[in-house]
């Protein structure tokens, strides 16, 4: 897992997103979403694998719907320190907009199989424990770019059948649509509002 193709698209004396560094010892289960209003809105679903956050973009957002599956687009690895950044990334630079931490907690994998072993055989089944996404998710890939190993392959998000599963789900919803870090909306934090007395 490598991160030079995050660093090489960014220039971090103007963007305010970490640099970051390889933990590649590091054992932490942490995932996270991010709202990401760039030349297209979606959702940045990144799991913590082997010292980096794998990261797929997901135009239409998580579902907790088991029938919506989800059209998920792997991008760079992102680094760990990633999943706590909330801020506006200039105009002109690489994904340039406002990125909110819509949700964010930690996983377990449901397999005795590495994580790094079902991302390679491009299936990964877990349980999240966060705020807004909870239970059992499988990430399945249906396609993978020729030649470009790391980079723009398409999988699926699928939410599992359990007792999380709500057929109701609709991501727009206001109370859904706030950060779980600071409470704040998009245009809060595109004005540089302070983070809320009060979160969710
Ligand atoms: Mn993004």
């Amino acid at each position: 897992m490598s991160l030079s193709e995050y660093r090489k698209k960014r220039n971090f004396a103007k963007t305010p997103e970490p640099a970051g560094r390889l933990r590649a010892l590091h054992r932490g289960r942490t995932f996270v979403v991010q709202k990401h209003s760039a030349s297209h809105l979606h959702y940045d679903f990144r799991l913590e694998v082997g010292g980096v956050l794998a990261s797929w973009a997901i135009p239409k957002g998580p579902s907790m719907n088991p029938r919506q599956k989800r059209l998920a687009l792997r991008t760079e690895n992102h680094p760990l320190e990633y999943a706590t950044f909330e801020g506006v990334i200039p105009e002109g630079e690489y994904g340039a907009g406002v990125v909110m931490v819509w949700d964010k907690g930690d996983y377990r994998p449901q397999h005795d199989e590495s994580i790094e072993v079902q991302l390679a055989n491009g299936k990964i089944e877990f349980v999240l424990d966060g705020v807004k996404l909870r239970g059992g998710f499988a990430l399945i890939q249906i396609a993978a770019r020729s030649g470009r190993r790391d980079q723009g392959d398409a999988w699926l998000l699928i939410k599992q059948k359990d007792e999380f599963a709500a057929t109701s789900w609709n991501i727009e919803q206001a109370p859904l649509d706030r950060s779980v870090m600071t409470g704040r909306t998009l245009e809060e934090i595109a004005e540089g509002r302070s983070r809320r007395q009060r979160g969710l």
